[in-house]
């Protein structure tokens, strides 16, 4: 059995929709959709989501908001139409439009994107449509509740074995909405697919799958295969994404591998993200990703790693400070402390001061300016040679290695380099490892 989500660009308009229909007819297993709301038709586009956003907004600053509504409706308007299907969604678009207008929050407002489009879909599809905020819940504090969704939406499939579920969204225990955070309705493929015991989690986009380095960087990067959740974390951390970072943990409990795949070239594999399996058909690496943005605090003192406590104190500093650290590299008498820089931004004179009291270094300084890559792969386990490959490829290309970690996993090296060397060092890794 599997279940599908497809991504707004999978539906922007009526077109699109019937490519999906397609799909899912292709596969009897495929039982359970989970839909997005309309994304762009066109790069210029706007998505439905962000519409409704900006409805929400007018709304609330009292202005006109008629021709921003008209707007909305149109979309889905023209995708009823589109599809020769007689659902009267004007009728649905009119009570959205009073529920606003009579105090409704912004989080019912925006989660009605993938609420109408579920109501279409599941006409078109001649499936049954399930509003999320019977099946999906959350706690008085707005914190997911995994167990009582799962037993909820369980008894719900009972009686309905084909199914439009919108993403997106769920309810709080007073019955209103609550969405989860952009992008979320990847989250709810993951929750269908948990609770509909789905032997596959279909996510379908706009491209054919993972690729392994950044395209805007290597030109034309190779698609990932195969990649285990531990991995994609590790690389979805650095930034590279193609799925919510949150969609992993409900399939992941229930050992259900997620397929990424192309509503517009369905024929593609994609990538398949699947558990942390032994394996022995790994490359050495799957895939790189990296960010700029952030700085090392080094901390120098004679002698410091045999100084009792020392690194205690240094946490303290950060923890008394709220500041959060990447990597914490260290020798004999220095320690370095990696930092994103959005996370000292105001906060680095009481954490320089606070490090000083309560270590009484010899020097301190703050460097800026460095960018951190993310080399993975499960098969680096079993190769000997990957570091060496790796710097020698960054030696190569003349770029200069600034910091070094490897995670006891044994899945990821990192290193840090100037941001300046960056798209270089990424590009001189991707090479050396895959052409
Ligand atoms: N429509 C929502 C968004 O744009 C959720 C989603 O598409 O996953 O963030």
């Amino acid at each position: 059995m599997i279940v599908c989500k497809f991504g707004g660009s999978s539906l922007a308009n009526a077109d699109q929709i019937k490519k999906v229909k397609q799909i899912i007819d292709m596969d009897d297993r495929r039982k359970y959709i989970v839909p997005s709301a309309p994304g762009k038709r066109f790069d210029s586009d706007i998505k439905v989501t962000d519409m409704l956003y900006a409805y929400y907004a007018a709304v609330q600053r009292g202005e006109d908001t008629e021709p921003l509504f008209g707007d909305i409706c149109q979309r889905f308007l023209d995708i009823r139409d589109g599809l020769c299907i007689d659902t009267d969604i004007g009728a649905y678009l009119e009570k959205v439009k009073t529920d606003v207008l009579g105090g409704a929050g912004e989080d019912y407002t925006v989660s009605r994107g993938e609420y109408l489009n579920g109501i279409l879909m599941a006409d078109y599809l001649g499936y049954d449509f399930v509003d999320a905020a019977e099946v999906i819940f959350f706690n008085a504090d707005g914190v997911y509740e995994s167990e009582k969704t799962r037993t909820v939406m369980r008894g719900k499939f009972r009686h309905s074995d084909r199914a439009v579920v919108p993403g997106f969204y769920g309810s709080m225990p007073d019955g209103t909405i609550k969405t989860f955070s952009r992008g979320g309705s990847d989250i709810t493929g993951a929750i269908v697919a948990r609770a509909a015991r789905a032997d596959v989690y279909e996510n379908w986009t706009d491209v054919s799958g993972f690729l392994m380095a950044d395209p805007r960087i290597v030109d034309n990067p190779n698609v990932i295969k195969k990649i285990t959740y531990r991995e994609l974390r590790e690389l979805s951390y650095m930034g590279a994404t193609v799925l919510h970072e949150d969609a992993v943990f409900p399939v992941f409990k229930a050992n259900i591998p997620i397929n990424i795949k192309n509503t517009n070239d369905p024929d593609d594999e994609g990538t398949f993200i699947v558990p942390d399996i032994e394996e022995n058909d790994a490359d050495t690496i799957t895939g790189i990703a990296g960010k700029k943005g952030f700085s090392v605090i080094a901390v120098e003192k004679a002698n410091m790693n045999a100084e009792l406590g020392f690194g205690r104190r240094i946490l303290t500093a950060l923890e008394k400070n709220a500041i959060r650290f990447e990597h914490m590299p260290s020798g004999i008498d220095t320690l370095g402390i990696v930092v994103a820089d959005s996370e000292i931004e105001n906060k680095q004179a009481g954490l320089l001061d606070d490090v000083y009291n309560l270590c009484q270094p010899d020097s301190l300084e703050v460097m800026g300016g460095l960018a951190l890559i993310a080399t993975v792969g499960r098969g680096m386990i079993n190769h000997i040679g990957v570091a060496a490959k790796l710097f020698s490829a960054l030696a190569k290309s003349d770029v200069n290695i600034r910091m070094i970690d490897q995670g006891s996993s044994e899945i990821n090296i990192i290193v840090g380099v100037d941001e300046k060397d960056f798209e270089n060092a990424i590009r001189a890794i991707y090479n050396a490892f895959c052409s």
